[in-house]
């Protein structure tokens, strides 16, 4: 146990190792102790610490840490918007408003995500504690700085969403849409719980842009030095902004107090609801500039906006001639 060895390095905590010796399974007890000894954590550090320790093993505790965030915050995040689908007031900024979800739809969508999570993802979620051993992505305690981690979650984020925009694209040609990605366009207007609600292909070919940067990120931090390596709880932290992202894109709402509206460069839910809605463009699913910079934008806005730059164009012409 990597945590352990980290912890008990200290000269404060032989007592620590001989409490797990004698109280393998008390948790709390565990977290006590991590707690008197090592006070230079925080209590998020601590409890990592406790955990693993807990555990006993550390390929169960990072696939169980994996598997049980996916769920909780899959379906934490997708509880709002299920609640305020039931109440009228939040209709005025419903994109589509005249299309609210059914219950039945919502349920029927529900299930299928389910028997995706428990089929797809469950398994390959187990090799990701032997990967992380083997690029040395570390997961001992204490974490590295929130700079560090900000930047490594910036460079996923930006890295993702240009994978994403590239697999979403052929995704809409022929044959894979045809066969593959047209599942995922039952809902002409989406709502949160079908953010995931795709062919199994298309998790796993998705899927690869979020744990496989990372991968790729700790395999050239393991052969350059002076880049910083990546910790698991930085990694976790990322595969949880990314499902936030993804259910938020697929609410249905945007509300004048949406990041999109302080952060342009932000996708939010506007822009893939145009996608759902128009079934071409807007391919990626974070930022807006991958679509902008390829000149796949589609909806209201993209129309706008070309508009202005050709009125633009035909003014520039005419001040040029006279
Ligand atoms: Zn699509
Ligand atoms: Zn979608």
């Amino acid at each position: 146990m990597e945590v352990l060895n980290q912890l008990t390095n200290s000269n404060h905590t032989s007592s620590l190792a001989n409490l797990i010796d004698v109280h393998p399974t008390g948790f709390s007890s565990i977290l006590k102790e991590v707690d008197i000894t090592q006070n230079a954590l925080t209590y998020i550090e601590k409890l990592w610490a406790a955990y693993y320790i807990w555990m006993g093993n550390d390929i169960l505790a990072t696939g169980l840490l994996f598997f049980i965030t996916h769920e909780v915050m899959y379906f934490g995040r997708c509880l709002p918007w299920f609640i305020i689908d039931h109440m009228p007031s939040f209709n005025r900024f419903k994109i589509q408003p005249t299309k609210i979800p059914t219950d039945k739809e919502q349920w029927e969508c529900l299930k299928t995500v389910l028997k995706q999570h428990f089929l797809v993802e469950a398994l390959p979620i187990w090799l990701f504690h032997p990967i992380c051993l083997n690029l040395g992505i570390t997961f001992g305690v204490p974490f590295p700085s929130w700079k560090t981690q900000a930047l490594q979650i910036g460079i996923f984020f930006v890295c993702e969403d240009f994978w994403h925009f590239v697999f979403h694209s052929i995704f809409h040609y022929g044959w894979f849409y045809k066969n593959i990605h047209k599942i995922h366009h039952k809902y002409a207007a989406p709502f949160g719980l079908a953010a995931e609600y795709a062919h199994p292909v298309e998790v796993m070919a998705l899927g690869v842009g979020t744990v496989g940067f990372p991968i790729l990120y700790a395999y050239l931090a393991s052969v350059n030095p002076s880049i910083p390596p990546v910790h698991l709880f930085t990694i976790t932290l990322w595969v949880v902004l990314r499902l936030f992202q993804a259910v938020d894109s697929h609410s249905g709402y945007d509300f004048p107090w949406s990041l999109n509206k302080f952060f342009p460069l932000w996708a939010g839910a506007a822009h893939h609801d145009e996608h759902h809605h128009h079934f071409i463009g807007n391919y990626a699913s974070s930022f807006t500039f991958w679509d902008w910079l390829c000149g796949t934008e589609c909806g209201t806005l993209a129309k706008n906006r070309r508009e202005k730059n050709s009125q633009d164009k035909a003014e520039q012409k005419l001040k040029k001639n006279l």
